[in-house]
């Protein structure tokens, strides 16, 4: 691949993303396009498998947070910018040499597209990289999940079975890719190393042999189940274990429930995003509870005790001082949520005065009688005066 591969090519129009696209986007793009035209699927097409590099040849660039911004200035300046210095201006990662400088297959990133499966143990690995440059221990691919949980249970914490699904070996094939009965059979062009050797320029270069693409076995009837990729989705249940007290959007870890690692590697992990559910009446801000609770007029001016209810059962008395206005917060020490260290948050309670709808009979007469008595008080004497001061 040359400099000039990076102004002609239009890697987000190979993978049909948006020139913003989010890593995820670019991600499933790639998954999607490369699983269509496997050459394993689409044995001796060779549009499809033109078709592949192209899309493989985008998502190594793009997938790459470094490569993507190159190529994006690359584009954005020019190969003057490119050459000259520029931003961007540095050539190391496009030389010969570079994961680009022989065949494309050897840059293919095969783990995003088959990233938890360990098929690179059960296969041998599809392609040239991995017979060219040996396997490697790798981690599997984290994933992603989201629940959603009550309100108590956000408040007690809870175990969650969660279903995850991911790219395993093909269930009705073992992940060889031939049709059951039939199996796969050592490759004649490369003996089943998997790899050729090109010269160019007085250099050997190896590459992925064409016959097998490197996996260095031939299937010669494809399984239906899989047309030949070896791939499958594996449903599991993982139980998640949510902490007391856990907040609307945390993103919890846990630990090796990810994709499977390849080639003895560990497994990558599960992280799951929590969504609470509103609680009709109680609310959060912090490690404090929130309740909203309604007095009559008479209790807030002349103090009252009223009956209020906690997340843990049992009411607690809270003490409405004479003269309460409404909208004040009244704090019950600890009766919010848990902490870590075994403390807990406050209950705040928020005073709102109600008012009747409808008032008659002796309640009228004397709310009539209240009003004449307080006639010479007008809350709203320094109102007009202060809006006037600016
Ligand atoms: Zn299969
Ligand atoms: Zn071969």
């Amino acid at each position: 691949m040359s400099t000039r591969d990076y102004l002609e090519k239009n890697y987000y129009e190979a993978l049909g993303v948006a020139k913003d696209a989010d890593a995820d986007t670019i991600k499933k793009a790639y998954r999607k396009l490369a699983r269509k035209h496997h050459p394993d699927a689409n044995a001796g097409d060779a549009a499809a498998e033109e078709k592949f590099k192209e899309v493989s040849e985008a998502y190594d660039v793009l997938s790459d947070e470094d490569k993507r911004r190159e190529y994006d200035e690359m584009r954005a300046y020019g190969a003057a910018g490119f050459s000259g210095g520029g931003p961007g201006g540095h050539a190391g990662p496009f030389g010969a040499g570079s994961p680009f400088g022989a065949g494309s297959y050897q840059s293919v990133n095969l783990d995003d597209l088959f990233g938890d499966s360990g098929l690179g143990a059960t296969l041998g690995g599809l392609f040239g990289g991995r017979g060219a440059t040996g396997r490697r221990a790798r981690k599997g691919a984290d994933l992603d999940a989201e629940v959603t949980v009550g309100f108590r249970d956000a408040v007690d914490g809870t175990v969650l079975p969660l279903r995850v699904s991911t790219d395993g070996p093909c269930q009705t094939c073992g992940g060889t890719g031939a049709k059951p009965g039939t199996s796969p059979h050592t490759c004649s062009s490369c003996n089943g190393s998997g790899q050729s050797v090109r010269e160019q320029g007085g250099f050997g270069f190896a590459e992925a042999c064409r016959a097998c693409h490197g996996r260095g076995v031939v299937v010669d009837e494809p399984c239906p189940a899989c047309r030949g990729i070896g791939v499958g989705q594996q449903t599991r249940t993982v139980q998640v274990r949510l902490p007391a007290g856990v907040k609307d959007g945390a993103r919890i870890r846990v630990k090796g429930k990810g994709g499977g690692g390849q080639a003895g590697g560990p497994p990558g992990d599960l992280f799951v995003t929590v969504h609470v559910r509103r609680h009709p009446v109680f609310g959060r801000k912090g490690d404090n509870l929130t309740l909203t609770v309604p007095v009559t007029f008479p209790e807030a001016a002349l103090g009252a005790n009223v009956s209020v209810p906690t997340l843990d059962g049992d009411p607690v008395t809270v003490k409405i001082p004479a003269g309460t206005p409404s909208g004040r917060t009244l704090r019950v020490r600890g009766r919010g949520f848990r902490r870590g260290d075994a403390s807990r948050g406050d209950l705040l309670v928020t005073v709102d005065v109600a008012v009747p709808q409808r008032i008659d009979g002796g309640a009228k007469d004397a709310l009539q009688a209240y009003r004449d008595a307080t006639a010479d008080h007008d809350p709203r004497i320094d109102l007009i005066a202060n809006a006037a001061k600016e």
